[in-house]
């Protein structure tokens, strides 16, 4: 893998403003495009990323409150007026094909290219989409309505040779892919040589994480445990704990707190109330319980790869 990266292409909870469009992200893994939720705008934001809509062939919504998929029908639009052929998949816990279809009845539009819609449950984490690079799995969050989070893990890689291993046990090269897979060695005279003495581990997988919207919930950490990045929304400050509680949000200390008990490498935090002009307050607070925290800037691209 030569590419894992998020870029933010918003950060705003409830209405955009000038500086802060709503939530949308772009999940580029070795140049396969995943747009993550696509709030009010989000187009607009692609393009001054100069990203070719035509490369986006999977969205996922988080939940059909208006700031994480108002630019949905606007993007899908704009594909078919650009002259897509190819196939779209939407995967959503929300009724998302219900709303297309109601703008196009009304509108008599119509669309030139086939959507798949992808129903994601949200009793469990469940696997919604793989290939043979990566596996998306869903992330159930505690919301107003239904919501998940969605977890991009990167597939185990083969195991490396050791190519003196091979020259010792006199390893023919139509047994080398058995041996990145794991399988051990039985050489000429019938002995099995064990794969570790042929094979060092693998490079490192990675994955990412994505929550938002919800309450505190502990019942993610098992599934996102030990991510090398996760993004968690802190939609208030512990000052406004209560008002985080009615309305199923997060504070910057529990985002920190999730992710220390997680064990994540690193968390950046994101869909800030429209109250807080200063984000230093966000993120010094969830500094306090978990020092690897970031502000999940707009513009700002997070190289999984790299060490941050
Ligand atoms: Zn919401």
């Amino acid at each position: 893998m030569t590419k894992f990266n998020v870029l933010i292409l918003g950060n705003a909870s409830a209405a955009p403003t000038l500086s802060r469009n709503q939530t949308a992200q772009l999940i580029n893994i070795d140049e396969q495009y995943f747009l993550m939720d696509c709030g009010e705008g989000t187009q607009l934001r692609l393009r001054e990323h100069n990203i070719k809509f035509q490369r986006i062939n999977h969205i996922f919504i988080s939940h059909l409150h208006g700031d994480h998929f108002l630019g949905l029908m606007g993007l899908l639009q704009t594909m078919h007026l650009l002259g897509r052929q190819t196939d779209l998949h939407i995967y959503s816990c929300g009724h998302v094909e219900e709303i297309v279809h109601v703008h196009l009845k009304h509108a008599k539009g119509n669309i030139g290219y086939p959507i798949h819609y992808h129903t994601v449950g949200t009793d469990q984490s469940e696997l919604v989409f793989e290939d043979h690079k990566v596996e998306v799995h869903s992330i159930p969050l505690k919301h107003k309505i239904p919501c998940t989070g969605f977890l991009f893990r990167e597939k185990q890689k083969p195991r490396k040779v050791n190519p003196e291993g091979l020259k010792k046990y006199k390893v023919p090269r139509f047994e080398i892919a058995r041996i990145k897979a794991g399988e051990d060695f039985i050489d000429a005279g019938g002995n099995t040589v064990p794969n570790d003495a042929l094979t060092f581990a693998p490079d490192a997988s990675h994955a990412y994480a994505f929550c938002s919207d919800t309450a505190y919930l502990e019942s993610i950490i098992p599934i996102i445990e030990g991510v090398d990045l996760l993004y968690h929304e802190a939609t208030f400050l512990e000052e406004h704990r209560d008002r985080a509680g009615q309305t199923l949000h997060a504070t910057a200390a529990q985002a920190a707190t999730i992710a220390l008990k997680s064990r994540v490498k690193k968390l950046i935090i994101g869909h800030f109330s429209n109250r807080y002009s200063d984000l230093e307050l966000l993120l010094n607070e969830a500094k306090s319980i978990f020092e690897a925290t970031e502000i999940a800037e707009q513009d700002r691209c997070f190289d999984l790869l790299k060490s941050q």
